[in-house]
Formats: structure tokens, C-alpha cells, sequence
């Protein structure tokens, strides 16, 4: 069976009532514009999920050039992730050939059973045009249509009559939050080297920075790269420096030197661990849209200080000054997670190039903190899921990669982690409950939390 959608394929099937909203665009890019229009329907109808379908080779955007699908894909997939209710189809963008609507709808009625009710959300201005779409009264007979507001385009009885003369729709018009925002006017701002914070996720800024999408020969940057400016903690390296042309502590040349540093530091199964940190921190970033290049980093030197023994690690943490930063009982009673603290602060003085917001990732690698960034975020669930890692059921926090947001993965790696060090006996660090509390409340509840699972 074709999957629709990873998140909500088996929608409806206990017979129980429900209403699923299809969101069709181009989404190049997806922005804020739709991604309230969606909730603020989800919220006004009732509606128990949201599938975004981004086009394949829109019918009605003949002989204008589109970015290609996949990416196009890829941006509505890091935007929607956070959000539990939604999810992405690659439905139409596989199914090649030119996209008609009706084929899409016909497709998603045929997959789920008949108590699942379609509702197709799009904004005023799609909606006079859906109507005169190939086959659009089939359309009207398997879906509602919700209608949302949007600035530029009035709804008027006169547009209400137009529309209704075309065929026997039923469509419910409802108000969202006047966001003047169209993703022709993102695509010409990126052009002219203007930032789309706030008009789209962070995500998805960093998604068109590192993919160079929307740029012209003409494109001259006025601005940093996202990640860089939306994180307290990273450096200042703006592009274009030394550092990120590939100059510094980014660039192939110091992670390679680095690495070869490790052969003489740790052991050959230690780095193979540190070689699958790496390559899964650089995949992570990659699907939740976080800065490759430093998670890669992160990654390969996380470790760094694992060489030392528990005496020798304790005299390194005093020599570098730590004392007073870390908790006593942490430095006399468990050594074992001080080399994450240790291995920031030498690097931070040994490498002075490298971006503070890596060195903290490396620095919270072992214990986590209650402020996690999603870099820190992503080395510390690469340390756990490294493909070198077997423990029991690790596999089911593996395959939730990309289907659940990153502080939800992040959770469920911590309370895994938290879990094993329980019952193997092993002391929990002082901030274990604080880190907990904090993000607990945040991530929804899940359903098959039951302890009795895990043994
Ligand atoms: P473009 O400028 O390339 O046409 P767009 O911003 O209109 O892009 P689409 O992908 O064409 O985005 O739109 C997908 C759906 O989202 C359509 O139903 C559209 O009406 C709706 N939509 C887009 N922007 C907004 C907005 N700012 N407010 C409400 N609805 C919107
Ligand atoms: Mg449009």
C-alpha cells in the first residue's frame, strides 16, 4: 500500500469520526501564510490532522520555473515537523506527470475508509481557481472546502455567487490571522539578499541559505546565515569570513587534522564510536535543519578527552580551571561525565577558531542542560544513536528520526538514557530532574508511556 502520509496513514481505521484537512500548494517556499492558514483551520474545524501536498509539476504554474520538488519537499517537511497535527505527502510530487487535484483527492479517498472526512483548506484566492480546475465537480462530490481569508483578496457575495454558479461546492469561509505574505514576494526578497526570518521557520531559512535557493547572479547577502544570528550562543562568523569558507575550524582541512589528532588520543573502537557520532550528528542537522558543518564537528570531537582515566580526568577538569563551574560531587564522585566539560574548555583554548555554539554542544554532550540549542540537541541524540550503539530497543528511538520533532527525539533519548543509568545503578547527575522538568512539560504526552515496556 502506498504511504500518504508516514503520521496519520491509518487515520480512521476504528471507525471513529474523523476530519483530516489536505493542504495543497506549491509551498516554494512554504511560509508563515500557510502554516497559520492550516492550524487556524485546524482550530476553527475541528480538524484531527493536516496533510500538506505540495505540487509535482503544477498544472495551473505552466512555464514558470519551480524549484524542484524534492526540496521543495524537504522545506515543508522541516516547517511542518514541530507540529504535531501535520504532516507531509509525497504523494502528488511521486506520482510525476503533470498534478492535477482531482487525482490527488480521488487517491485519498480510495486510501482512507469512508469515516474520515476531507476537507480541503486553501486560501480566498485558490479557491475561484480550484473551481474552474479540470474536473473540479468530481473534486466537490469526495471533499468540503474551507476558505480562508487573505489579504489582497476580497471575498465578496459577487465572488461567492461567481463560484457558486461553477458547480455544487460547499465551501465554509472563515477568517485567519491578514498575513500579507506570498511566496512569489519570499522568492524575490531572497533574491535581492534580504532574510526571510520570521516570514518562515528558522528552519526553513536555513534550509534556503545552505541550498542557495532564489538566489540571482545579482544576490548580494545582507544578512548572516539564520543559524548564526538566531543562536546566543554561536559565534559571530558571518558568511563569507575565513571560517565559513571552509578557511577555519569548518573547513575539511581541520576536521581531517582533527581527526587524525584522535588516532593518538583515544582508541580505535573509541573512534570508530566518535566516526558514527559525526556522520549521524551531520544527518540529524540535515532533516531538522540545523548547521551541518558544526554538528559534524561537534561530533567528531564530543570525545575528545574519553582517553584519560578517572584520576587523570579529575586533574584535567582542575587544571582547567573548572573548579567552581562544576559541581563538586560531579568532579570527586563522577568522573565519567567530565569529559564533555573538559574536552570544551581545552579545545575552546587550544583551537581559539572554533564556534563557541560547537564547543557548548560538546560541552553538554554527557549531562544536557535545561536550555538545549537544537545543535546540542542534535550531537547529544547522535551519541546515542550512532549505528555503533546496540542496546536493546534503540532501534525505536532510531526510525522516529524525521517523524517527530527534534526536542520530542530528544526526550525520548534522554529518558532512554536516564533509564539505562537507573538500572545499571550508576549515580544520576545533580541536574538530571531540572533537564527533565523542563522538557517533559514541553513535548506532548505520549501514549504507550508504560513503564512495565522497557524490560
Ligand atoms: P505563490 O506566490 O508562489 O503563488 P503562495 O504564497 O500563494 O505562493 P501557494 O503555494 O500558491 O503559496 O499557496 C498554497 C495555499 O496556501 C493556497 O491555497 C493559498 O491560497 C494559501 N495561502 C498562501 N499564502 C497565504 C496567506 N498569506 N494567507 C492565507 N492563505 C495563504
Ligand atoms: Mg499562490
Amino acid at each position: 500500500m502506498t504511504v500518504i502520509s508516514s503520521r496519520f496513514d491509518h487515520l480512521g481505521q476504528d471507525g471513529a469520526e474523523v476530519r483530516l484537512g489536505i493542504m495543497g500548494g506549491t509551498f516554494d517556499p512554504i511560509h508563515i501564510g500557510h502554516l497559520a492558514c492550516a492550524e487556524q483551520a485546524r482550530e476553527h474545524f475541528g480538524l484531527d490532522a493536516v496533510i500538506f501536498i505540495p505540487t509535482g509539476n503544477p498544472a495551473h504554474k505552466q512555464g514558470k520555473p519551480v524549484t524542484p520538488a524534492l526540496q521543495r519537499l524537504d522545506m515543508c517537511r522541516l516547517a511542518c515537523l514541530p507540529n504535531p497535527h501535520f504532516d507531509v505527502s509525497p504523494m502528488e510530487i511521486e506520482r510525476g506527470g503533470l498534478t492535477y487535484a482531482v487525482d490527488t483527492v480521488r487517491e485519498l479517498r480510495e486510501h482512507f475508509p469512508e469515516n474520515v472526512r476531507l476537507v480541503y483548506i486553501t486560501g480566498a484566492d485558490s479557491i475561484l481557481s480550484i473551481a474552474r480546475w479540470k474536473d473540479s465537480g468530481c473534486i466537490a462530490q469526495m471533499v468540503d472546502f474551507v476558505a480562508a481569508t487573505r489579504p489582497g483578496y476580497e471575498v465578496t457575495e459577487s465572488f461567492k455567487q461567481e463560484i457558486a454558479a461553477l458547480g455544487d461546492f460547499r465551501i465554509s469561509y472563515f477568517q485567519v490571522t491578514s498575513l500579507a505574505i506570498s511566496s512569489s514576494e519570499l522568492r524575490q526578497m531572497v533574491g535581492e539578499g534580504y532574510s526571510l526570518r520570521y516570514l518562515t521557520t528558522l528552519s526553513v531559512c536555513e534550509y534556503i541559505f545552505r541550498h542557495r535557493l532564489y538566489r540571482t547572479p545579482e544576490t548580494v547577502l545582507k544578512t548572516a546565515s539564520p543559524q548564526v544570528v538566531d543562536d546566543p550562543h554561536a559565534s559571530a562568523v558571518a558568511p563569507g569570513t575565513a571560517e565559513s569558507d571552509g578557511q577555519g575550524a569548518l573547513s575539511q582541512a581541520f576536521y581531517d587534522a582533527r581527526h587524525e589528532d584522535l588516532k593518538t588520543r583515544v582508541s580505535a573502537r573509541r573512534l570508530a564510536h566518535i566516526e558514527g557520532v559525526a556522520e549521524t550528528a551531520a544527518h540529524l542537522a540535515t532533516v531538522y535543519g540545523v548547521d551541518r558543518d558544526k554538528a559534524h564537528l561537534a561530533g567528531l570531537l564530543h570525545d575528545w578527552d574519553k582517553g584519560y582515566g578517572d584520576e587523570e580526568i579529575r586533574q584535567r577538569a582542575l587544571d582547567l580551571g573548572l573548579e567552581g563551574k562544576i559541581p563538586p560531587e560531579v568532579i570527586y564522585d563522577m568522573p565519567q561525565v567530565l569529559h564533555g566539560h573538559t574536552a570544551a574548555a581545552a579545545l575552546g583554548r587550544d583551537f581559539p577558531q572554533i564556534p563557541a555554539d560547537v564547543l557548548q554542544a560538546i560541552d553538554r554532550h554527557t549531562t544536557a542542560a535545561v536550555d538545549m540549542t537544537p545543535l546540542d540537541m542534535v550531537v547529544y541524540i547522535a551519541d546515542a544513536l550512532e549505528p555503533g550503539r546496540q542496546f536493546g530497543d534503540i532501534d525505536e528511538l532510531r526510525a522516529l528520526i524525521g517523524h517527530v520533532s527534534l526536542e520530542e527525539l530528544f526526550l525520548r533519548v534522554y529518558e532512554y538514557w536516564t533509564f539505562l543509568l537507573l538500572s545499571r545503578q550508576r549515580p544520576l547527575h545533580p541536574d538530571t530532574i531540572k533537564v527533565w522538568n523542563a522538557y517533559a512539560k514541553r513535548v506532548p504526552k505520549r501514549k504507550d508511556n508504560d513503564l512495565g515496556k522497557r524490560n
